[in-house]
């Protein structure tokens, strides 16, 4: 989708300070990052959502390149998570399939509704 800033990152169009890259996805630093270590894997392929008919190997593949990621960035070790919104209720603000890996701080506990 020409019009879609995570397919450009996935292009080079558009810059991102890049991680970790190969030929099915690639892991950038967020823009705004909510904790030390805020990174966003993306397949290079754009599918709107984990349920967008993705091969379950590259969803497999996303989640193997975060837990890589998480040990690169140092907090293996202490912990992390990996979470990706979908949709108006899960908060998701890009329409292109990525996976949050978020550490270096303690994570909240409570993961119900918003107030
Ligand atoms: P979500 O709310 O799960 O859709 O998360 C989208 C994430 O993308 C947010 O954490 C944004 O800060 C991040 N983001 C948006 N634009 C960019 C960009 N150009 N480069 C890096 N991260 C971005
Ligand atoms: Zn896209």
């Amino acid at each position: 989708m020409s019009d879609c800033i995570f397919c450009q990152i996935a292009k080079g169009e558009v810059p991102a300070r890049v991680v970790y890259e190969d030929d099915e996805v690639v892991a950038f630093e967020d823009i705004n990052p909510q904790v030390p270590v805020h990174v966003l894997v993306i397949p290079r392929q754009h599918y709107n959502d984990i349920g967008d008919d993705v091969p379950e190997a590259l969803l497999g593949h996303l989640l193997a390149v975060a837990a890589r990621v998480a040990q690169e960035k140092g907090v293996a070790e202490t912990g992390y998570r990996l979470l990706t919104n979908i949709g108006e209720d899960g908060r998701q603000t890009v329409g292109h399939l990525h996976m949050h890996v978020l550490g270096g701080a303690k994570m909240p506990i409570r993961m119900g509704p918003a107030d």
